[in-house]
């Protein structure tokens, strides 16, 4: 039996989260390192989202290559007394261009909400930044066999409010929470499927071409060894990388396995 080709018509996204890692000092270090190592690989985008202080770093030393840089969160509202927070304003002022929204780790030790990430996205959306919207669910879920619903309530509160015309410069990351830091990772059909879930809300919600395009990636301890699998399967358009993103050799292949 000839085995089946699948063509895909949406463009990989392979994105590095830092979390709390990385000086601006080391940033401008690992993106000379990296820079040659992904230059001329073109069939995918590549984005690292970083540190707020490395933002400004970050940007500078990619500038001229085909790394992308953006931030991890953003607030809400436009300025003020919100201690600790960042707007879309000074993110769009450092060079970012891309924002992480709905991250599980801002969900489960920030008290992040779906209805603060709606916010914080629709603000990200009209500050022209492109977004990376994070939704997956918790293990005791998946063992209680409802990961469709939780994740599709997840993407419909989290969209709320967002016109087709602005769902262009969303990604959706199927981040499975039981996946995240831990080594241990969906297998490829089980993210193929949640993927394919999401995508089925994006059809019923914006139409068949709205889910055609989206960007949904995994994201979920992949790394070197495993990215080519899941990132050959239909639904999956991609990567959301936090520990394999800090190696610059590993991160390299993985983008090599989008091409
Ligand atoms: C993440 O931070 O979004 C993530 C998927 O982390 P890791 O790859 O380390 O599991």
């Amino acid at each position: 039996m000839p085995s089946l080709l699948i063509i895909k018509m949406r463009r990989y996204v392979i994105a590095g989260n830092w979390k709390m890692n990385q000086t601006p000092t080391e940033t401008r270090s690992f993106i000379k390192t990296l820079a040659p190592l992904v230059k001329g690989k073109d069939n995918c985008d590549i984005v690292l989202c970083v540190p707020f202080v490395d933002i400004w770093v970050a940007a500078e030393e990619a500038a001229g290559s085909n790394i992308h840089i953006g931030g991890q969160n953003v607030h809400f509202e436009e300025k003020g007394a919100f201690t600790g927070e960042i707007s879309a304003n000074m993110l769009r002022d450092v060079n970012a261009e891309y924002v992480i929204i709905g991250h599980s780790e801002r969900r489960q030790y920030f008290g992040e909400t779906d209805e603060t990430v709606n916010k914080r996205l629709k603000t990200a959306l009209a500050h022209g930044l492109k977004v990376i919207l994070c939704v997956g669910e918790m293990l005791d879920a998946r063992q209680a066999g409802i990961t469709e619903e939780i994740v599709s309530m997840q993407v419909k509160l989290d969209l709320a409010g967002v016109s087709a015309d602005e769902l262009k410069n969303v990604i959706i990351a199927y981040e499975p929470v039981w996946a995240i830091g831990t080594g241990l990772t969906a297998t490829p059909e089980q993210a193929d499927e949640t993927c394919g879930t999401i995508r089925a809300v994006i059809a019923k919600l914006y139409g068949k071409a709205a889910a055609d395009e989206i960007i949904i990636q995994y994201g979920g301890s992949m790394n070197d060894k495993n990215a080519a699998d899941l990132l050959a399967k239909e639904n999956i358009d991609g990567g959301l990388i936090g520990g394999a993103s800090l190696k610059p050799d590993a991160f390299t292949a993985i983008v090599s396995a989008a091409q």
